[in-house]
């Protein structure tokens, strides 16, 4: 049995079609903060602003230099919170060295209403309450969601194993999984016998960014997997999961690339036009 490949690609190209009319009317705004050089961010930056006009939104990357100081980068996010025409913004991530425990601080100072990463607690506690409270939810958990929407994958009594409990995928992930009614087990670097659980998995998503973590013997035969991970290694971007070989036993399976980066992607601009929606029925 070979797996059915779930493309991200044609899931996110469809989301996006959806969402044309509603930018023509809104006309949304999509401002993407960069501090320095990280080669990874510039092209993930190429994506998000090539999707985003591909819909019609206005959008732009605003590059800030690599030696920013905590305060000049709070201050520019403070502008971007007052300014009336920015209706999303986004601080990519990583930051640079020099900024590793500023993070937290960039992710409260953004106002939550713009937070189309849906990093801030406000937005990621929302995933707590349930799905009717998703207003801006994490883009990468969204994108999985919406994902195995596209494809009737049943979440329902599922058992899900999450590899990973980071705060913008691992944690919110399961929360949403559980609030759609599966059966959810978390994993992390601390789990004794990572495969004793991963085996038990109808539905295994892992966010590790450890290339051929999990293998073939990891994974029970028909389960569903999402990768999320990404290493950059010397054969190009790889998952967490040692494709070729589980994909011979798995029922459906994302590949890396073009599996749950071009739903991130389709999720991040999903959040633009929900922000500029609810802005829109919520003057400020
Ligand atoms: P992160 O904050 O580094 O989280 C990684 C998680 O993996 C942590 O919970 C860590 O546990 C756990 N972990 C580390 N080693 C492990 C092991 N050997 N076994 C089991 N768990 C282990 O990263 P993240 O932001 O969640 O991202 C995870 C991966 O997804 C990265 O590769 C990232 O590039 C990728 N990603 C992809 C997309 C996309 O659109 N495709 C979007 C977001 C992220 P501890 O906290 O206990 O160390």
């Amino acid at each position: 049995m070979s797996a059915q490949i779930l493309s991200g690609k044609e899931v996110a190209s469809s989301v996006l079609a959806t969402l044309k009319p509603k930018v023509k009317k809104l006309n949304p705004r999509l401002v993407v903060v960069q501090v320095g050089d990280d080669p990874g961010s510039t092209s993930y930056i190429k994506q998000k602003i090539k999707s985003s006009e591909e819909v019609g939104i206005r959008s732009e990357c605003r590059h800030l230099p690599e030696q920013i100081s905590e305060k000049e980068l709070l201050e520019v996010v403070h502008a971007l919170n007052h300014d009336q025409d920015v209706t999303g913004f986004i601080v990519q991530l990583p930051l640079p060295a020099h900024l590793k425990n500023s993070v937290s601080k960039v992710i409260r100072a953004i106002d939550p209403a713009k937070d189309v990463d849906g990093f801030h607690p406000v937005n990621l506690g929302k995933t707590f309450v349930g799905p009717e409270f998703e207003d801006l939810p994490p883009a990468t958990p969204a994108g999985i969601i919406l994902m195995l929407e596209y494809y009737n994958i049943p979440v329902e009594g599922k058992h899900v194993v999450v590899v990973g409990h980071s705060n913008i995928v691992g944690k919110p992930l399961a929360l949403m999984f559980l609030n759609r009614n599966a059966t959810v087990t978390v994993c992390h670097k601390y789990t004794k016998d990572l495969a004793s659980f991963t085996r038990q998995a109808d539905i295994l998503c892992t966010a590790v960014g450890k290339a051929g973590l999990i293998t073939k013997e990891m994974v029970k035969p028909g389960a569903v997997v999402i990768d999320i991970g990404t290493s950059r290694t010397e054969n190009g971007l790889k998952g967490d999961v040692d494709f070729a070989s589980v994909k011979e036993i798995a029922s459906a399976i994302t590949p890396v690339p073009g599996g749950v980066g071009p739903m991130t992607v389709a999720s991040l601009i999903r959040n633009c036009v929900r922000a500029s929606e609810m802005q829109n029925q919520t003057p400020r």
